[in-house]
């Protein structure tokens, strides 16, 4: 089996709802989607960055991988493109008794259960409508393979949040229309966080349009934050 890799690297996590932790990021090569606000353009082509066997691999993790460092992060692109060989290097992971965490936009819920089994926290992320992930006819299927991922994820007993990135862009029809949806699915005792993340440099919504968003969701997840990318105000990569 073959693994293109974009980069490795640790540094801080920035996002999320373990913000802070020292982390050992792989990044995976590879996105078809079409984000606008997408930060990590370099890795979108199938071909960017490195191949490698998935021994050399592992051994790329093993020497990269620092004293003390909370989790490694299956990142991207977008890691479900490589689903097979993610599950083999995150099990390859956990066997070191690290834990694994998945950052996925959850496109696919086969792929995503190929991998499922060798993570341990999960980011469910709930791309909005004006994200330009995919055109609108795409856009009901991508909510469904999410919806499905949140529910796998839960059922296995997962470390499991939700993420969605706004931007000015967003409407608040459509992002109420997420949240009912998601929250028609699941309990709120059944998720660990939720974190609504406002773009960074590019349409950053305003704090009115924040706390309008916020506002949406508190009333069925009163635990709700609004964090920005941390790891860019500290200048880590
Ligand atoms: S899914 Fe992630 S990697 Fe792919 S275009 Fe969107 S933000 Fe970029």
């Amino acid at each position: 089996m073959k693994v293109r890799l974009f980069e490795i690297f640790t540094s801080i996590e920035g996002e999320g709802i373990l913000f802070g932790t020292k982390t050992l990021f792989v990044r995976l090569a590879g996105c078809p989607f079409t984000c606008f606000y997408c930060d990590t353009k370099e890795s979108l082509p199938l071909d960017s960055g490195n191949g490698y066997s998935i021994e050399e691999a592992y051994k790329l993790i093993d020497s990269n991988l620092k004293d003390k460092t909370f989790k490694v992060n299956f990142t991207g692109g977008d890691p479900l493109i490589q689903h097979n060989a993610v599950a083999k290097l995150a099990e390859h992971v956990q066997s070191k008794k690290i834990p694994t965490y998945l950052e996925s936009s959850c496109f696919d819920s086969n792929r995503f259960c190929i991998v499922l089994p060798f993570i341990d926290i999960v980011k469910i992320e709930f791309k909005t409508r004006d994200s330009d992930f995919v055109d609108s006819q795409h856009y009901e299927t991508l909510i469904e393979n999410a919806i499905k991922c949140l529910e796998l994820s839960i059922s296995s007993k997962k470390t499991t949040y939700i993420k969605i990135v706004v931007s000015a862009k967003t409407k608040l029809k459509d992002f109420k229309f997420l949240i009912d949806k998601i929250f028609n699915t699941i309990s709120k005792e059944e998720i660990n966080g939720f974190i609504i993340q406002p773009t960074f440099g590019i349409e950053e919504p305003s704090l009115d349009l924040l706390m309008k968003l916020y506002d949406i969701v508190y009333p069925v997840y009163i635990d709700v934050k609004v964090v920005p990318q941390l790891h860019k105000l500290i200048g880590a990569p």
